[in-house]
């Protein structure tokens, strides 16, 4: 049995999280840690969640439950992620993450714990958005460089931070990878006036941020005459959150390193 503890409880993905670690039959909750000071330290996280009490008490750090689980689930915001990494090295603990909206040097910290401990780093944990990723992989290279224009739109609730979404980055690099391109120089992530026609090699970027979408991304393939759309639409964060718990149950028995849905799926 895996013992969880989810950080950034109270958050969207949090309660979620709560739900989805309760469903799973090889994963017990372990504990739920809040924001410093929130006067939520102290409730039941099951009814911090919506399903009912479950005698496990919201605490607001790390270290008042150090002894309580082995693997921790951290979506909640770069800073906060890197600090928990920190912690969860030095106490012999595995990660599973979900933050994203990380800079090139927040990227460059987490990888520096990879040999630490070990680590499930994901922008997207659903499982039908990695296998989405498999048939970008494919798609790209059946047709990238064959005069189809490649363009990534997502679109999110009006909650989101960071855009364009951690998965259109990650839809974007694949596609990029698979045609030994870069995102860094042919991602275009603004179009704005007079920006003249696109060019061949670009891979656009466009975002939607609207009331309650759960997370849409679309991979786009278009040249004259046709038009192929690769969808994938998330309704309900449980797919994310039943994604994460697989991942932790996962990580439980790997060593150190830093590892991808791929990995936790066997793709
Ligand atoms: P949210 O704002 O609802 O939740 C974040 C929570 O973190 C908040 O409750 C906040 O109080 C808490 N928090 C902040 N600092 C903290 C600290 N020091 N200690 C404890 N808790 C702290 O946001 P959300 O919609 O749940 O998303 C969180 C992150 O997860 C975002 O980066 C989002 O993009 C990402 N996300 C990833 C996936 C995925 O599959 N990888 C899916 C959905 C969301």
């Amino acid at each position: 049995m895996t013992r969880i503890a989810i950080v950034g409880v109270a958050g969207r993905m949090g309660r979620t999280l709560v739900n989805a670690v309760q469903q799973d039959a090889g994963a017990t909750l372990a504990g739920g840690v809040v924001e410093p000071g929130s006067s939520l330290a102290g409730a039941d996280i099951g009814e911090l969640a919506g399903v009912g009490k479950l005698d496990v008490r919201a605490v607001d750090s790390l270290a008042a439950i150090v002894d309580d689980f082995d693997v921790l689930i951290d979506f909640t915001a770069p800073q906060v992620t890197l600090a928990n990494l920190a912690f969860c090295a030095e106490h012999g603990k595995r990660m599973v993450i979900g933050t994203t909206g990380l800079s090139d040097d927040e990227l460059a910290a987490l990888d520096s714990f990879a040999d630490k401990l070990p680590m499930v780093f994901a922008p997207n944990m659903s499982v039908g958005v990695n296998l989405t990723l498999k048939l970008l992989e494919t798609a790209a290279r059946a047709l990238g460089d064959e005069g189809y224009d490649i363009e990534v739109i997502e679109a999110h609730h009006r909650h989101k931070v960071d855009a364009p979404s951690g998965t259109a980055l990650k839809m974007g690099e694949v596609v990029a990878e698979s045609l030994g391109r870069t995102l860094k120089e042919h991602g275009v992530f603004e179009r704005v006036g007079q920006c003249g026609p696109r060019s061949d090699t670009e891979i656009g970027f466009a975002t939607v941020r609207a009331g309650d979408i759960v997370g849409e991304h679309t991979v786009m393939f278009a040249t004259e005459g046709e038009r192929i759309e690769i969808t994938h639409k998330a309704s309900s964060r449980m797919t994310f959150a039943r994604g994460a718990v697989r991942a932790a149950r996962w990580v439980a028995g790997q060593g150190n390193g830093r590892y991808g849905m791929q990995d936790v799926l066997g793709l």
